[in-house]
């Protein structure tokens, strides 16, 4: 079975319970026995980010499965080379996580979508953009992705600014002063281009010089309308803001 790990969690003593997101998007468990003694040879299956191919008897009933070996078929071990690369890899697998938190859900494209995140933050340097478009695809799945055509509440297209409470752009008339991005053409367009792609798009959109200000944008959004509070968001908010990365 081909999986992405996303979460790792200790079990016992010496053992691991990994969690990763299979090709048909669904949540799978494993229990990694010995992982964490010195010397273990399964240790280097726990690896969160990389893509694996575990040996797995039945695929579809269970869905808390035994290690018994397997092959590595990813490693995306250059996002270790920046603090960025690596604040941006766990608020991706943060969400991640909280995507496919319910059993049932099943979260359309979640797979393919990690996985082209995790290999444009391991090649590339635009890091900001890769959690960008997957903040916006997460949104898309929960049903609350923000309305950036016209003016949520009367339809104007003179926008002047972000409402995150009322769910989108919003003129000058119905502006108010807890809005974000006020004013801030540049910004504003940003996140409407943002919500607008997808991972297809991403070449077009390098150019950007994507702002913490926009991620911060769509980390609101998850949060008051996804119920989505992201632990690791606040380690990504030191690294930019102390530009040590
Ligand atoms: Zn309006």
């Amino acid at each position: 079975m081909k999986l992405i790990l996303f979460k790792q969690v200790d079990y016992r003593d010496n053992d691991l319970i990994v969690n990763g997101i299979n090709e048909n998007n669904q949540r799978i468990s494993f229990l990694i026995k010995g992982a964490k003694k010195p010397n273990s040879k399964s240790a280097a299956y726990c690896i969160l980010g990389n893509e694996y191919n575990y040996i797995c008897d039945q695929e579809d009933i269970i869905k808390m499965h035994k290690f018994k070996g397997g092959e590595l078929l990813k490693s995306h071990h250059h996002i270790l080379d920046s603090l960025l690369k690596i604040a941006c890899f766990n608020c991706l697998l943060e969400l991640t996580d909280k995507l496919c938190k319910e059993d049932e859900i099943i979260t359309d494209g979640l797979y393919k979508n990690l996985a082209k995140a995790l290999d444009l933050l391991e090649k590339d340097a635009h890091e900001l953009l890769v959690l960008a478009l997957f903040m916006a695809y997460a949104c898309e799945q929960l049903g609350i992705k923000p309305a950036v055509d016209k003016c949520v509440e009367c339809d104007s297209d003179k926008i002047v600014a972000l409402s995150v409470e009322k769910g989108g752009f919003i003129c000058q008339n119905h502006h108010e002063s807890n809005d974000q991005l006020y004013k801030n053409i540049e910004l504003l367009k940003q996140f409407r281009y943002i919500n607008k792609a997808s991972f297809d798009n991403y070449e077009q959109l390098c150019y950007l010089d994507v702002s913490l200000l926009v991620i911060n944008c769509f980390n609101n959004f998850l949060n008051i309308h996804g119920a989505i509070n992201l632990n690791s968001y606040e380690f990504l908010t030191t690294i930019v803001k102390s530009a040590i990365n």
